[in-house]
């Protein structure tokens, strides 16, 4: 039984004094939950006040992004090990948004959830096709190449630290979400593909997170599929209140 795991990623909203405000109210909501993970992606500036804030919570640190070097001159960017220093166990991979805005390609992911595995960290590793794509009839296509590149190289023991979040990149921030049918489906076959390129055991251990448009009116019906392990939210996360119905998603009626 994979245990579940909601993600809120908070891309480029909340100063630190912000997010400080955000996870106090949430470490008091949320401070009798034991029946799954709850894990919060702040942007960078915020994440060394909140991992010390979030310190014997049990609620997790996640980065939304990590560069695949050591370290080194290359201006901008961010280390493993910096996110590591700071408290973050997990850290979103590959999400749309880099794909798209800024240009990350199958590789280029791959060697980030390669640096993120060797380093300690449980990518979150993102994937999913536009719209155009899913009218083309590619989905499935698609799916499987950004999963075949994207662990290109990677072992069984691997995979046994990575999540898969399932993101349909036309169901982010717009308010339209894949129906939970489809989301299942779509589940289903990436942990099929996960199934053929490595062993049964290990896709049914894999924790497939459904993202896009996750709200309170949708996240008990796709949390009942059964391949969807959890959710990653985006902008339903910011608001605390929200964020904390979403994650107590069995006592929505
Ligand atoms: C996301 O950022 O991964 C996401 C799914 O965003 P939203 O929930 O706003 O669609």
């Amino acid at each position: 039984m994979i245990r579940p795991l909601i993600t809120g990623n908070w891309k480029m909203f909340k100063t630190p004094r912000e997010s400080l405000d955000f996870v106090g109210r949430l470490k008091e909501a949320l401070s009798d939950i034991r029946e799954l993970d709850v894990v919060i992606a702040p942007p960078f500036t915020s994440l060394y006040p909140v991992g010390v804030a979030l310190k014997g919570s049990g609620i997790h640190l996640a980065a939304q992004n990590l560069y695949d070097k050591t370290e080194g001159a290359y201006t901008g960017e961010i280390s493993a090990r910096m996110l590591i220093d700071v408290g973050c166990a997990y850290v979103i991979v590959g999400h749309s948004e880099r794909r798209t805005l800024f240009g990350e390609k199958d590789k280029m992911i791959n060697g980030k959830l390669k640096m993120a595995i060797q380093s300690g960290l449980k990518p979150i590793f993102c994937i999913g096709e536009t719209l155009a794509e899913r009218e083309a009839g590619k989905t499935f296509t698609i799916i499987e190449q950004q999963i075949k590149e994207g662990l290109n190289q990677l072992s069984a023991d691997d995979i046994g630290e990575i999540l898969v979040a399932y993101e349909p990149v036309w169901a982010i921030g717009t308010g339209k979400t894949a129906a939970p049918e489809q989301a299942q489906e779509a589940h289903a076959f990436i942990r099929g593909v996960i199934a053929g390129d490595y062993q049964e055991e290990l896709a049914d251990n894999l924790p497939i997170l459904y993202g896009g448009s996750v709200s309170t009116d949708n996240i008990a019906k796709l949390m009942a599929q059964r391949d969807i392990n959890g959710a990653l939210v985006g902008g339903a996360s910011l608001d605390v209140e929200t964020f904390v119905r979403i994650v107590n998603y069995k006592k929505i009626s």
